[in-house]
């Protein structure tokens, strides 16, 4: 397949493996930002592959993972109203309220429907001028233009019977977050035991590369804007591991494919637009100041936790799914003691079990274990 084969390709895998295992001295934890690059390097076993001496710590980066359970409750409270069509992209149908999850409101005559893209709901809103449409926007920065446009021009076409709930998250902040918490050791003038980043490409794509910088300056952390293929993976921890070695950091682009230090100006004018800066709670994390995206005072009205009144909605997290930690990089899917027992992708307790960029999906996938222990090869993925 042109333009996926090329970057992972074999050769050029064991290549970059050896280069990486030559420069490694001493060791170092790094961390993927993206469940993205999460799947890929455990689709392809890379952490196993790499010099003992490097730890890959599997980061924040899945929308739908982070979306508190607050907010799920209240996608599932106005999907179960009646004259109302939910829309949303499929991977958030599975994901598990404090009761139930938007399949099981749709099997109860909910109207629930999946979308690929926000505008096909603004369609959905005009052909059906006597239901309330809402569609359910997540994400992280990747997001957010198609969403802004899909609500920019609901306003333009006059409709009143289109909103959007809104739970955009932003990874710069997040990943500030985790350089200062206090998990792990202490180094310089940082608490976080993550030495290295590798940030995500399509983020970057969107916002531009720059966005980083102040945080390399802050923390002495190389960061390289890395892709999602195999190579690009590779060839991200690599920069970063020569980084680490001469004891530089730097941020560095390695998907310049498809980043630019800039970014896409039209994208974010289009954000600038619809969405002011807001904090933002996080599953398993808590709240981060300045981390999300909400609707703007000028497009306010198009905002379905006010016009369906489901703010004051606020629910505990469960106490049996230990995502927060997961999402942190503090454990491992398979030290949560419900992985692939309780907690399956057909019984799952948390979201990271079955977001398609979720750690704990990607292990009941490719890194299941028997009940020894013991990894199950080859039967999982
Ligand atoms: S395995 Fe399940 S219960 Fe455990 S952290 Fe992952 S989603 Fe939560």
């Amino acid at each position: 397949m042109r333009y996926l084969d090329e970057f992972r390709d074999p050769e050029l895998a064991a290549r970059l493996f050896a280069d990486i295992a030559r420069a490694t001295t001493r060791e170092w934890a790094i961390m993927e930002v993206c469940g993205g690059q999460t799947h890929a390097i455990i689709r392809n076993g890379i952490d196993q592959l790499l010099p003992p001496a490097i730890e890959l710590i599997h980061g924040p980066g899945c929308p739908v993972c982070v979306t508190p359970l607050a907010v799920i409750d209240k996608a599932l409270a106005i999907a179960g109203m009646p004259d109302v069509v939910f829309c949303s992209f499929g991977d958030m149908l599975r994901v598990p309220g404090s009761e139930h999850d938007l399949f099981q409101v749709r099997s109860h005559g909910g109207d629930v429907r999946v979308v690929y893209s926000p505008l096909d709901a603004v369609r959905i809103a005009e052909d059906n001028p006597g239901k309330q449409v809402v569609f359910f926007a997540i994400g992280f920065e990747t997001t957010a233009p198609a969403n802004a446009m899909a609500v920019f021009q609901a306003r333009q076409r006059g409709l009143t019977n289109f909103s959007l709930l809104v739970s955009h998250v932003l990874v710069p902040p997040a990943m500030e977050a985790i350089m200062s918490s206090s998990n792990g050791s202490s180094n310089g003038s940082r608490t976080s035991r993550v030495d290295g980043f590798l940030a995500a490409g399509h983020v970057c794509s969107v916002m531009g590369s720059w966005q980083y910088e102040p945080l390399v300056e802050r923390y002495g952390v190389p960061i390289v804007v890395t892709g999602f293929e195999p190579l690009d993976v590779l060839e991200g921890i690599r920069r970063v591991v020569i980084q680490l070695e001469a004891g530089t950091a730097t941020l560095e682009n390695a998907y310049p494919r498809v980043v630019q230090a800039a970014g896409n100006i039209p994208a974010q004018a289009m954000i600038n637009d619809v969405f002011e800066v807001c904090d933002r709670t996080w599953r398993g994390i808590g709240e981060i100041a300045g981390s999300g995206w909400r609707l703007n005072e000028r497009y306010r009205a198009f905002d379905a936790e006010e016009r369906f009144d489901v703010a004051a909605i606020d629910s505990p997290e469960s106490t049996r799914c230990r995502s927060g930690e997961v999402l942190q990089g503090l454990i491992t899917p398979h030290e949560c003691e419900a992985f692939g027992r309780e907690c399956t992708p057909r019984t799952p307790l948390g979201a990271t079990m079955v977001s398609s960029e979720g750690a704990c999906a990607a292990y009941y996938q490719y890194r299941r274990l028997d009940a020894t222990g013991v990894e199950l090869r080859g039967r999982g993925g």
